[in-house]
């Protein structure tokens, strides 16, 4: 799949449409990627958070709504709630971390953004085993871009090695 690349690195300097956040449903800001966008973007992206909140309440796990980025070279953030290892079943997991890239991908569709940087949701304090998830990542990607023209270029930006090595071998197979 050409339109997907790889990146080792900060997703908070990625140029790109979207930069996806992987946030918690409080939506209200934490640690991990979260903390760094936050940082990165400043104050204007919490308060759209808390606009967010007061209006739709929180964010309920697979889903996602879009800020600004504030000061990040990306123009939009998408904030999507993965699911916490342990705290469904395994194939109800996959399909909620699958649903968070999915919605993400529509959502940036809807607001005409045409490339998208994600982080590896759910592989950190939430527990998700790597390997797993980014097999489901892969697939939930490679089918919702197969079936849609308006994104250009998609980006898995992995900020840990092990990340990084598993989807390098993950995404060669998927080519070959
Ligand atoms: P979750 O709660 O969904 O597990 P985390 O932020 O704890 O979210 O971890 C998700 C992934 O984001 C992890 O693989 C972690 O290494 C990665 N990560 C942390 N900081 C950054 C960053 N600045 N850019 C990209 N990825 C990051």
């Amino acid at each position: 799949m050409e339109k997907i690349e790889l990146i080792r690195g900060d997703i908070t300097r990625m140029e790109v449409g979207a930069v996806v956040n992987a946030a918690n449903s409080s939506l209200l800001g934490g640690g991990g990627v979260d903390g760094a966008i936050h940082r990165a973007g400043g104050p204007e992206i919490l308060e759209a958070c808390k606009q967010i909140r007061a209006a739709s309440g929180k964010c309920p796990t697979g889903q996602a709504v879009i800020t600004t980025a504030g000061k990040m070279p990306a123009q939009r953030v998408i904030h999507t709630v993965g699911p916490i290892w342990g705290q469904q079943s395994e194939t109800e997991s996959d399909r909620l971390l699958a649903n968070c890239y999915r919605n993400s991908l529509a959502l940036a569709v809807q607001h005409k953004l045409t490339s998208v940087a994600f982080p590896n949701i759910s592989t950190g304090v939430y527990g998700f085993p790597k390997e797993r998830a980014a097999k489901v990542a892969i697939r939930a990607v490679t089918e919702f871009l197969s079936a849609d023209n308006s994104i250009k270029q998609l980006y898995f930006v992995c900020f840990d090695e092990e990340n990084f090595n598993l989807y390098e071998s993950l995404l060669l197979k998927t080519n070959n």
